[in-house]
């Protein structure tokens, strides 16, 4: 089944120069990159992205971590796209855990649990096709992925301010 599914490499992955590796590794899979950006994640987007965690003793910390606060304050999200997408991306990130992922795996390989109890695992990817969707639309606009992966809705906007390139 030919599926999306959303990647992140968290700011811990950025800050240990992992960002290449990652990436190499992720090419393993022959699925196509239909989007990438580098986000500062504030608050707002921290809670939204892991709020089916809100009731858990590490949610706190949780969002500090993928906020940046201990390591670069920036993330670096993809969308791939192709067969079994989700499983593939899945299996290669590993288990949620980093001392029980595979070793080979990205986050048995480089993550690491905390002295806060936060697992460090590097790299985000979806867990299912219905997660997928709900992060996709929350991290990326459809002018910002190369095709289109979801239905869209058109919209005449005024008064929107905008930042644009100053012309020399
Ligand atoms: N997490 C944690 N401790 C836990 C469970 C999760 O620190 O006991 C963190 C970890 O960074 C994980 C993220 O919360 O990647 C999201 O948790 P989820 O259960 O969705 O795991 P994932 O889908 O990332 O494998
Ligand atoms: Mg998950």
């Amino acid at each position: 089944m030919i599926q999306q599914t959303l990647v992140l490499i968290k700011p811990d992955g950025l800050k240990k120069s992992l960002t290449g590796n990652i990436l190499t590794r992720l090419s393993e899979t022959k699925l196509d990159i239909v989007a990438a950006k580098m986000v500062q994640v504030d608050r707002v987007l921290a809670e939204r992205h892991y709020v089916y965690l809100k009731d858990e003793p590490f949610y706190e910390e949780l969002l500090r971590y993928i906020q940046g606060i201990y390591h670069k304050k920036k993330v670096m999200a993809l969308i791939y796209h192709g067969e079994d997408a989700i499983k593939k991306v899945r299996d290669l990130a590993g288990a949620t855990n980093p001392e029980e992922a595979d070793s080979v795996s990205i986050r048995g390989a480089y993550g690491r649990i905390t002295t806060k109890g936060v697992y460090e695992n590097v790299i985000h990817a979806s867990g299912n096709i219905k997660e997928a969707e709900r992060e996709i639309k929350l991290w990326f606009q459809p002018d910002e992925i190369i095709i289109q992966l979801y239905p869209t809705k058109t919209v005449t906007l005024e008064k929107v301010k905008r930042i644009l390139w100053k012309v020399s």
